[in-house]
């Protein structure tokens, strides 16, 4: 199996504020990864380091066996990286189908596909197709959601980096956007989810690891976290 992402070494810091120093682990194509962990352990930071919106302070990055190093986080995009950002990041001031249609932008080879990509987008959230004309300001928090996932798909990635998701959703649409990731997958899709709904995502995974004070502690099949005692009773209240 050939790998989706490799990190080696991984240091990142918010001007003097190191968050990790020394943080290692590798995807392989086609899998669906979980970073769990607690408030502030470091996770989204690490996402953002990896899609290059914070520099690399230290280590390396590879994403289907090509080293990100200097790229731009536009750059990221075009190897094949996608983003879903924690607090979703949209235009409200635009509608459903432009903050769509904004994710193919400068991506002249998404360009060519983005009616088939958005067809895609629809019928995974057939909310955004009823939605489309609709300024994304008044969305609910699953439908801004599912569009930052649509935005996201418009790049046609290859691999999905995706942060907190559930955050603020009940747990019929945390259900709903779970399921999409999951479909995502099955396309083809590498999935790496960050997350704090820590039993769904443990569920959904193939493999997952547990951050904690900038640290992977553990790593194992998201199966085997579940029932782990140290994972259950730090995040699961059992
Ligand atoms: P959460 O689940 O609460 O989002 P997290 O595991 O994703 O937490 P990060 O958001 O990566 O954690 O934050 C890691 C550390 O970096 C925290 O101590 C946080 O306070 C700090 N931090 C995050 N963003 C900034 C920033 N823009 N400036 C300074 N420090 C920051």
């Amino acid at each position: 199996m050939s790998t989706a992402l490799k990190v080696e070494g991984l240091a990142a810091s918010y001007g003097k504020i190191q968050v990790f120093w020394n943080i290692s682990f590798h995807v392989d194509e086609g899998e669906f990864v979980t970073i769990i962990g607690a408030n502030g352990a470091g996770k989204t930071t690490v996402l953002k380091t990896i899609s290059g919106l914070i520099p690399l302070r230290g280590g390396s990055v590879q994403a289907f066996g090509k080293s990100l190093k200097g790229f731009s986080a536009a750059k990221i995009v075009r190897a094949g990286l996608g983003h879903v950002p924690e607090g979703r990041q949209l235009f409200g001031l635009m509608t459903v189908l432009e903050n769509i249609e904004s994710g193919a932008d400068y991506l002249p080879e998404a360009r060519k596909e983005a009616a088939k990509t958005k067809d895609f987008v629809y019928k995974l959230f057939p909310r955004l197709a009823e939605r489309e004309p609709q300024l994304a300001g008044t969305l609910s928090g699953g439908e801004l959601q599912m569009l930052a996932i649509g935005r996201a798909l418009m790049s046609k990635p290859r691999l999905l980096l995706v942060d907190e998701p559930s955050l603020g959703l009940a747990p019929a649409l945390t259900k709903t956007v779970f399921g999409a990731l999951q479909q995502i997958n099955k396309e083809g899709v590498t999935v790496v989810l960050v997350e704090q709904n820590v039993q769904q995502s443990l569920k959904l995974a193939d493999r997952a690891f547990v951050l904690e004070n900038g640290e992977i502690i553990k790593e194992a099949s998201g199966a085997k976290l579940l029932h782990d005692p140290d994972v259950q009773a730090a995040y699961l209240s059992i």
